[in-house]
């Protein structure tokens, strides 16, 4: 993923490029390297940025739901394996929906 400045479309956003790195993978620049925008414009920002994932999180399991009840049938999907599975799903794209939401934060609530 990008992550790069919605002003000038240079700097980046996260300190580091690997979303999966665990020590720098939710660290977020104070401002841009190129234009300065400010990336941080005030305390509790990123606040917004929550309700994006939780609405990423519910789409991407509306999508499995979906493609579980097309493979294995409806009342198969409604089962623990498929929380289960879903969960596992979930907690592995954590950090790529977690810096996706961010961004799309910054790019709509940023003025
Ligand atoms: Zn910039």
């Amino acid at each position: 993923m990008a992550g790069r400045c919605p002003r000038c479309g240079v700097g980046k956003v996260f300190e580091s490029d690997n979303p999966y790195n665990i020590v720098k993978m939710i660290t977020t620049k104070k401002e841009c390297s190129n234009c300065h925008l400010d990336f941080i414009p005030e305390i509790g920002f990123y606040w917004g940025a929550t309700y994006v994932a939780y609405m990423i999180t519910v789409a991407f399991s509306a999508i499995t739901f979906g493609i579980s009840t097309l493979i294995f049938g409806f009342m198969n999907t409604l089962s623990l394996w498929y929380v289960l599975v879903n969960g596992i799903l979930l907690f592995l794209f954590c950090p790529i929906f977690f810096r996706f939401s961010r961004m799309l934060w910054l790019w709509v609530a940023h003025d």
